[in-house]
């Protein structure tokens, strides 16, 4: 197993893990680094967060959709009547069929 990490000049480099907190020189540059612990837990940490993150997306998409379902339910019923003509459901507010201009009374 290697450890990569970057030199101070951006040199992707690559050792051995047993040469893990020791100095090396980047072969490119001669710049002396110290190359770096082996970060095992990584993997772990990052599944860890995807998770929250999905449940967290999760979690404010459901009442939003709720929300969205709910909203348009209740009022075109209740506030709609039939034209007595042309059976085109009409809104209470409005006076006079949109399609077929029939008074309907208010
Ligand atoms: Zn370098
Ligand atoms: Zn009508």
């Amino acid at each position: 197993m290697s450890i990569r990490f970057v030199c101070r000049n951006g040199h992707a480099l690559k050792a051995n893990v047993r040469h893990a907190g020791r100095k090396m020189r980047c072969p490119r540059c001669k710049v002396a680094v110290w190359v770096p612990q082996p970060q095992l837990q990584t993997p772990r940490a990052e599944n860890n967060l995807t998770d929250t993150q999905a449940v967290r997306l999760l979690g404010s998409y459901h009442p939003s959709q709720r929300t969205l379902l709910a909203a348009p339910a209740p009022s075109p019923t209740a506030k709609e009547r039939p034209c007595p003509k042309c059976n085109t459901m009409v809104p209470m507010l409005c006076r006079v069929c949109p399609s077929c201009n029939t008074y309907l009374g208010s």
